[in-house]
Formats: C-alpha cells, structure tokens, sequence
C-alpha cells in the first residue's frame, strides 16, 4: 500500500473572499466541522488577507464619502496583506496534496477570483475539484462550463458532503450511492449528471461551526470605530419574505419550508460551546431577519446569550421592530440592527421590489433603536430599474427622517437569478459587461435617468439624506463640483458631531 492510500483523506477548502474586512463565514465553518468529523485533514486557504486593489479602490471611496467610520487596526495584523495569493495557493496544492479542492462560490462578485484559483491548479493535479455555494446554484450551466472541475453541489450541503465525497473518491462511480440528492457530477464518460433531487439540510442537527483553520485575524470585526472579538453564527437560515431582488424569492418558491429556525436550546448549547472555546466579546446572528421568530424565542435566545455575558448584533425588517421586540433586544445586550430600507418611494417599494411596509413603519423601527440606544444601520440601493432621481431623493428624505446611526448605500448590482434582475432584462437595461467589484459604478441602461447621474448620485447620497432641503441645491452643483463637495463633508461631519 502506498502512503497516499494509507494517510487520512485531504481536503483543501478555499475561500475567494475578498477583502471585506475579517468574518467567520457559515459556509466554511460548517463544512470543516462535516470534514473533520468525516475523518478527513483539512487545510483552509483564505483570500481574506491578501491585497486586492480593486476592492481597495471601492474601499478607499466608501471611506470619502462617509459609507464607513476608519477603524484603528494597529496591533491586529491587519496591515500585513500579502499580495501573492496564487503563487501561496499553488505551493499549498503541492504541498499538501489534497484530495479534493472544494472552492465555495458565494455570488458572482467572488466568481473571477475562484476562477483565478481553478486555473492555477497544475494540470497534473491528481484530485478533485468541487464547486458549491449559491452561485453555482443559480448559474449552473455556466459552472458546468468550468474546466477541471469534477463535481458541483447545487444547494445545501450538509446532508450530502460525507456522501458527495465517498461517491466521487470511488474508483469507479458507484451505483448505491449515484443518488446522493444536490449532487451534479461527471459520470465516467464525463457527461454530467444529477442532481437526483434536491434537499433542504436539517439545521436543527447539523455540527456546531468549526472555526479551527481560519486565521486569528478573521475574529476581528469593526465596530463603531473599534474593534470586538466577534463570531458568527445563525439561528435560522432563509427568510419567510420574497423581495424581487433577493434570491430568498428563488428559494421560497422551489422549496416549501425554506425558512427554518432552530430550537432556542441547541442555538444557546452551540454558542456556549463556542464562546468557551475562541472567547468572545460578542455574536452576530447572520440571519437574513432576526425578528420574525416569535416574541417567545426571541426574548429565550437573547436572554441566554446575555447570561453568557455576550453582546450581540444582528439585521430585522422593519415590520418586526415592534417597541417591544427592539426592547427585548435591548434588554439582552443587542448592540446593533441592520434593517433593508432599500427604497424611499413606497409604491415602487410595493409594487416592484414586493416590499409592502409602509414609511411609518421604516421611520418607527429606527426610532424604537433610537428610545433604546441600540446602533442601526440602514441599508439601501440607488439606481433600481426603472427608478428617477425624485425615487432617489425620496429614499435619501425617507431616511434622513428615519435617522438612523449608519446609512449605508449601494448602487443597484444586477445579479442573476431573481425576479428584479429578469425585469431588467426583460427591459434591455443590461447591455455591457458588469464589474461587480465595483459597487460604486451603474450598470443599467435605462431611460428613466442617465447611469452617470446615478453614480453621482451615489457619491452625494450622503449628503441628500443627511442634510435639510435647503441645503439640495448646493449638493446638486457638489455632484459636479469637488471644491463644494469638500465644503459639504466638512458641514455634514460637524452636524453628524453635535
Ligand atoms: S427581507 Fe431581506 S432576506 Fe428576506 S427576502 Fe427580503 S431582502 Fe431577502
């Protein structure tokens, strides 16, 4: 028997994230637990530190027009960023010999750069590669494309990834197991095949997140102009609503109980385990809407995790940010609410993204976060089909009245695979190539204002939903004008300070 066949399995997970700053995703923290109870050698390579000069460039332009507060990093190793990502991937690969490479896709935005990766695996690799994450799912026949891949897994992995990999390390395809649900693999003549249906994962049973390969750096996270010791977990995944622009409208749709919530006992039994074992200060539950389990849970989950001595943070809808649900979170030590606004004009809310709230109902959670103190940000797009620079403004008046701590704004990215993007489409909005690096740039064509006016607008947006009326005028010749756009920031820092 040679060393290879006796040694344990290897897999060599890889994370194309850019430099968003450092976070514990789900995705690899699940799937390492999966692995390393499987039996198998892991090893992590995470594009998280590396230097990459587009998003630095998208970064540096958020920080000028106020999107982001600078964060003191010294003494985190965060100035460290290594610049030779393929050269350090391609000395792993050797070095460590992997069975398999699973590269987890998230959006689009990550595609070039796993691609970078698949390329620069030697062709002489003996393993496998695999694909997954939501952007395979969404564009599967572009993945099939992909050279020197072996297998995709469309959807949800935990149910399957122990199976996935037995069926594909056997010499020969094996029939018992050719069945393995969400998996899409090339049979031995290299057609594709599969999957052989399609399955949602138990989240009430799945392992507890594994955060042992990621770097001491990804723990990290910027808060409010300093920095916490933060883990990220989820106590429920999907979302009961269908937003037009939201691929849970795809998901709703294809699976019927998409939206799973698990038990109060088994989340606070994962976070204990996790806080006694990385030593947090705090926890962000990633779920797309916090708030929309009932008051019962809500008020047993948060108080758990206040008895351990955590703060938290996590993002809602305006609808469930009832008085007394913003006070149970306050109550347990939330510490900030991420809420979509997206929209300030009500009707194109409700009638093209099928969000059907009303501004009252928007204005009122912010207040509810204002009465008890907890941080909100508020995010929102510019430039969505169809949208005039009166819907623009309406958006920045909405949520200068709204008033919440952080606005945070992006111009519309046309990504596939929901119902927003299809009307787009159906339009002739999207005609030339999208950078999607880039969220400072506009990639719809369309007649109801011009892409530059967006991208304008974009750069001021600040200023429009920050500043009083009177005050429009002189921001419209600032969207030309760098001298008064340097006056304008310097207004808005000292309103923002008293
Ligand atoms: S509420 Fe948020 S997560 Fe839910 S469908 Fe709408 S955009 Fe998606």
């Amino acid at each position: 028997m040679t060393a290879k066949l006796k040694r344990k399995k290897r897999f060599l997970i890889v994370s194309p994230m850019f430099d968003f700053g450092p976070f514990l995703p789900l995705n690899i923290s699940v799937i390492s637990a999966i692995l390393e109870k499987a039996g198998y050698e892991i090893k992590l390579f995470d594009a998280t530190f590396y230097k990459m000069p587009v998003r630095d460039g998208w970064k540096e332009a958020s920080f000028a027009i106020g999107i982001f507060k600078p964060v003191n990093w010294m003494g985190y190793g965060m100035d460290k960023l290594k610049k030779d990502y393929i050269g350090d991937f391609k000395r792993l690969v050797r070095s460590f010999e992997p069975d398999f490479i699973g590269i987890s896709i998230f959006t689009t935005l990550n595609e070039k750069l796993a691609l970078s990766f698949i390329d620069a695996i030697d062709d002489d690799y003996e393993g496998q590669v695999i694909v997954g994450g939501i952007h395979c799912d969404i564009n599967l026949e572009r993945v099939k494309h992909y050279k020197k891949i072996s297998a995709i897994i469309a959807g949800e992995c935990e149910n399957m990834l122990e199976d996935a990999l037995d069926f594909l390390a056997a010499d020969s395809n094996r029939a018992d197991l050719c069945n393995v649900p969400n998996l899409i693999y090339r049979d031995d003549a290299g057609t594709w095949k599969g999957p052989s249906n399609m399955v949602l994962s138990d989240i009430e049973h799945i392992p507890f997140l594994n955060w042992d390969y990621f770097d001491e750096r990804n723990f990290y996270r910027p808060f409010e102009g300093k920095v916490l010791r933060m883990g990220h977990v989820e106590m429920a995944r999907g979302c009961p609503f269908r937003c037009t622009y939201c691929i849970n409208e795809r998901f709703n749709k294809q699976f019927s109980g998409f939206w799973r919530v698990k038990s109060v006992a088994r989340m606070l039994k994962e976070i204990r385990y996790l806080n006694c074992k990385y030593k947090l200060e705090a926890i962000k539950f990633w779920d797309d809407d916090f708030l929309a389990m009932d008051m019962e849970k809500l008020k047993a989950v948060t108080a758990g995790v206040r008895k351990m001595g955590l703060k938290f943070l996590c993002h809602s809808r305006p609808e469930h940010m009832s008085l007394e649900k913003v006070k149970v979170l306050a109550d347990n030590g939330c510490i900030q609410v991420g809420v979509g606004v997206e929209s300030g004009n009500p009707e194109y809310r409700r009638n093209v993204l099928n969000r059907r709230m009303t501004d009252e109902r928007i204005i009122e959670a912010f207040r509810n976060c204002r009465k008890y103190n907890i941080i909100s940000s508020a995010y929102c797009m510019i430039g969505m089909p169809d949208e005039t620079r009166k819907d623009i403004l309406a958006t920045a008046r909405l949520l200068r009245e709204a008033n919440p701590h952080v606005i945070v704004h992006a111009i519309y990215a046309p990504y596939e695979g929901n119902r927003l993007y299809q009307y787009a489409k159906s339009r002739g909005y999207l005609n030339g190539a999208i950078n999607y690096e880039n969220t400072a740039e506009c990639y719809l064509e369309m007649p109801s204002i011009p892409r530059q006016e967006v991208e304008k607008l974009f750069r001021t947006f600040i200023f429009y939903s920050r500043l009083e009326d009177s005050y429009y005028p002189l921001i419209a010749q600032a969207e030309q004008d760098e001298n008064i756009f340097r006056r304008l920031k310097v207004a808005l820092e000292d309103k923002l300070s008293k």
